[in-house]
């Protein structure tokens, strides 16, 4: 028999809310009214007033409340509690300064349609950052407008063919293939098929980098329009050959599209427009300290070259002769994306950390991004497979090669790393990588988190030799075990019912 699961551990046996319910039960108290309660009848027609007496609403205190929704919370990970070592989407602290000036009462509260003289602040913020954006990435021409990564790129890829359409007229309907390495994030080829292009992949060599031979052989049939490509790519390695690269896609006509959202290993250092790339998406979600995940808003930047500027979404925020305007005039744009000039809390963010960083700063915080990867690397290779040799940049991939051995595999590992108290890490991602660990620290965690970090993960590696149920089995110490994902995504249970009353009863 079982030990009734309530007076196991009480924060991990929290009831649901409704099961806390107790008829009569009540947080607050409300004087009665001493109006007459008539004229709301008649001024909220019966159509829109519901018929039922609020059945099924949980009546509970207070404490109850506070209790209940204190205690689920500490079930979930989060980014404040500690490291989120997920590869390819950084995951890093945001500063709560910046947090405070998204909340600015005068940036937070201003309406977007406010007059351009009324937004005089606000225009000057996406103004300001698109210049620093500008700076960082080598490439002048910049959007705020798109909400995601995905949706900078399927905007620079649709820039991309309004500028073969322009350059080549008739002869651009040839030009429909978008060349996208095989180690590329899911996002690229829907981005690239969306924009009307069709997807021929580009091999990768045992090293981990983009093969120049497979490129060649591409890009000899003349119908490229351009490359999408990662750098540092999704292994985490820096692309070498990437001036090499973009000279093969432009002597073929074609265009360099980079998807920058590994921009935390670069900023400072290195310049996408500097490598000869046309167009790149930024992820102020990842890089530039807007909180990640849950679905948030996000903020997707497009920066592009001179050559590409006259296509880039409507409207432009520019600098008038008195000020700041938001021009429309622009007759080769690709169109708007976004309503409005995209999610402006994110660029407050953004400017923000911008700022606060300095040119200094934002160079230390890629130095210290890629010094904690390459920390991991070295702590890790003797207990697991590293596919790749090279020195990472921000992220590091291993394998379960060693443990599989044992019957242990990456699944098993990273449900393991949540009863040491760690998010897991990125796994089977990238595809080319078999049973890939992909682990990105950031910059914001120090010395000591990296080395528990490292020591937990060598404790699972002797775990798998010693004792592989134990690793097969986990997580221990969380209030569910493993969940069977694929009932829980095809047949999830939203809505809670009250159990029906037996007859008998
Ligand atoms: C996160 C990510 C994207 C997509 O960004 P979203 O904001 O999630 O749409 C694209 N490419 C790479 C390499 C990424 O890591």
């Amino acid at each position: 028999m079982t030990t009734p699961k309530a007076t196991t551990h009480v924060t991990q046996n929290e009831a649901l809310i409704f099961e806390r319910s107790q008829t009569g039960r009540c947080g607050y108290r409300l004087p009665a009214l001493d109006v007459d309660e008539t004229p709301i009848d008649e001024l909220i027609p019966s159509n829109l007033r519901r018929d039922d007496d609020l059945a099924g609403v949980p009546e509970v205190s207070e404490p109850d409340v506070v209790r209940h929704f204190t205690r689920i919370s500490t079930w979930n990970y989060n980014i404040d509690l500690g490291m989120y070592p997920l590869g390819s989407c950084t995951m890093k602290y945001n500063s709560r300064l910046n947090e405070r000036v998204a909340r600015i009462a005068g940036f937070a509260n201003l309406h977007p349609l406010a007059s351009e003289r009324d937004a005089q602040g606000a225009l000057e913020v996406i103004y300001e950052l698109q210049q620093h954006l500008a700076e960082i990435t080598g490439l002048p021409g910049i959007s705020l407008q798109p909400a995601a990564g995905a949706h900078g790129e399927m905007t620079g890829v649709m820039i991309i063919r309004a500028y073969l359409d322009a350059r080549d007229g008739e002869a651009s309907s040839k030009r429909r293939v978008m060349l996208i390495p095989d180690s590329a994030h899911g996002t690229n080829p829907a981005s690239a098929h969306l924009s009307g292009f069709t997807v021929k992949t580009v091999r990768s060599t045992p090293e981990g980098q983009t093969d120049l031979d497979a490129l060649r052989d591409l890009c000899s049939a003349g119908d490229v329009a351009g490359l999408m490509l990662t750098n540092p790519n999704t292994v985490g390695l820096f692309e070498k050959n990437i001036r090499e690269i973009c000279r093969i896609v432009h002597d073929a006509g074609g265009l360099v599209y980079m998807d920058g959202a590994n921009m935390n290993a670069l900023v400072g250092w290195a310049r996408p427009g500097d490598m000869g790339v046309d167009v790149i998406h930024l992820n102020l979600h990842k890089t530039f300290s807007t909180p990640h995940g849950g679905g948030g808003p996000g903020s997707g930047p497009c920066c592009c070259t001179k050559e590409l500027e006259p296509f880039l979404p409507v409207p432009r925020v520019v600098r008038g002769g008195d000020g700041f305007k938001v021009d429309y005039d622009q007759p080769e744009s690709i169109g708007r994306v976004k309503a409005f000039y995209g999610n402006f809390g994110m660029h407050l963010r953004a400017l923000a950390y911008i700022l606060t960083h300095g040119r200094d700063g934002l160079r230390e915080a890629t130095e210290a991004a890629v010094l904690n990867a390459r920390v991991i690397a070295e702590g890790l290779t003797s207990d697991y497979e590293r596919p790749f040799s090279d020195p990472p940049m921000h992220e590091v991939v291993f394998t379960d090669k060693r443990q599989g051995r044992k019957g242990v595999n990456t699944l098993d590992i990273a449900k393991r790393l949540i009863d040491y108290g760690f998010h897991p890490m990125t796994i089977y991602f990238p595809l080319i990588v078999q049973g890939a660990m992909l682990i990105e620290p950031t910059e914001s965690v120090g010395r000591q988190e990296i080395q528990q970090f490292v020591e937990a993960m060598r404790a699972i590696a002797r775990e798998a030799q010693e004792d592989p149920e134990l690793v097969r089995t986990a997580p221990h110490t969380t209030k569910i075990g493993r969940l069977d994902e694929a009932a829980a995504a095809r047949k999830p249970i939203l809505r809670w019912k009250p159990e029906e009353k037996s007859a008998t009863a």
